[in-house]
């Protein structure tokens, strides 16, 4: 996984900050990121999502602990594994009251007061969520079906989403008219003032239901466990995000549902390592196999590849073997290539009967054979030649 950034960086505030300055600092990269405020922009999206972990984690004294002694290992595996609903699971609705509680009029948060008035009582998107997938090498290289299960609220199926007991349109407050919100204006010093806040009726939903749902006690949803099939394609990487329209949380008023996102997350190879659509591995030689060019057994993803070996193959160097790496996502014929390096290995406990063979082996060579060592002992002489003080 790639290094993750400070949390206290994130935020852009010092370790000793107290709460509000967390917050505050949050509230402000929350409002410049939030992937309703920027669609599509996917650096926003990453950086609203690394900003509200940063801000699960710092504004909880606990966690907050754990991080300050044990950095992201004290709160990362625990905090962010299998279902994630913390962490996309918001939107700005919820973000913005609870962060502020009651929802004022003032100026400085004109823009958004007026979208969140709106948004309030008109058909509101639902959230998205997060699942993060642990793949095996083989599985991201050649794509694989994967059932899972995620908890997650959903449209009541009793009464169709409306929260009432007979399935019938929730009547309208007569209170806000609606709206969802009261406002009352107020004379001050500095002129006329209009302050709105959730309606002390409906509690801000606009709607009145007398008579609610006794599946979801008029909630509208029900959490539920879903289990969806999920094809995950052939060549996917580390990182890369599969997004499930749809497949997120019910809409409210009637809004559409929301997306889930399927983090891939790829467990490490025992042999090969990978960068993109290619793969790596070593493959240790003998002596002899090297200084003969034997046709050696060379691992891929797909099985044993048969490499013949230059003679006078020199430890440590790299062969590509073309078009047995990772294929390209919607292009399962289209393959990267497979690199390996070879790992001279210098026999060890040697009989009596080999020490003899290679002693005469290696009376039987000359420079000639070692073309590197020659070149070198050259250079040393022609150094100690130049030196008057040798
Ligand atoms: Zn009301
Ligand atoms: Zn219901």
């Amino acid at each position: 996984m790639a290094a993750k950034r400070d949390y206290y960086d994130v935020l852009g505030v010092s370790r000793e900050a107290d709460e509000s300055e967390i917050k505050k600092a949050f509230w402000k990269l929350a409002k410049q990121y939030h992937p309703d405020v920027n669609p599509g922009d996917k650096e926003a999206e990453e950086k609203f999502k690394e900003a509200n972990e940063a801000y699960e984690v710092l504004s909880d004294s606990e966690k907050r602990a754990n991080y300050d002694q044990y950095g992201h290992a004290g709160v990362d595996a625990s905090a962010y594994d299998g279902f994630a609903g913390g962490a996309y699971n918001i939107n700005l609705d919820d973000l913005f009251s609870s962060l502020f509680g009651s929802f004022g009029g003032f100026g400085g948060f004109g823009g958004f007061g007026s979208q969140q008035a709106r948004r309030r009582t008109g058909p509101a998107r639902g959230a998205n969520l997060r699942y993060r997938m642990n793949l095996d090498f083989g599985e991201a290289a050649f794509g694989v079906e994967r059932e899972i299960s995620i908890r997650k609220a959903d449209r009541c199926g009793k009464c169709g989403g409306k929260g009432t007991a007979d399935g019938s349109d929730p009547a309208v407050c007569p209170v806000c008219n609606g709206t969802g919100q009261e406002h009352t204006q107020q004379q001050t010093l500095f002129g006329s003032m209009m302050t709105s806040r959730p309606c002390s009726r409906c509690g801000g939903s606009g709607q009145i239901i007398a008579n609610p749902c006794p599946v979801c006690q008029g909630e509208g949803t029900v959490m539920r466990d879903k289990k969806l099939l999920v094809t995950v394609p052939a060549g996917i990487n580390e990182g890369e995000m599969l997004t499930l329209r749809g497949e997120g949380e019910p809409g409210r008023n009637g809004g559409p549902f929301g997306d889930l996102f399927i983090q891939i997350l790829i467990r490490p190879h025992p042999v090969f390592t990978r960068e993109g659509n290619m793969t790596f591995c070593e493959v240790p030689i003998t002596y002899a196999q090297a200084a003969l060019g034997n046709e050696i057994d060379v691992p891929t993803i797909d099985g044993q590849y048969k490499y013949k070996l230059r003679e006078g193959t020199q430890p440590g160097e790299i062969f590509t073997i073309r078009g047995k790496g990772i294929p390209y996502i919607g292009r399962p014929n289209v393959r990267g290539d497979h690199q390996f390096r070879v790992v001279l290995e210098v026999p060890r406990n040697l009989s009596q009967e080999q020490k003899e063979l290679l002693r005469s082996f290696d009376a039987l060579c000359s420079d000639q054979h070692y073309a590197k060592r020659r070149g070198f002992f050259e250079r040393v002489r022609d150094t100690l030649k130049g030196n008057p003080s040798q």
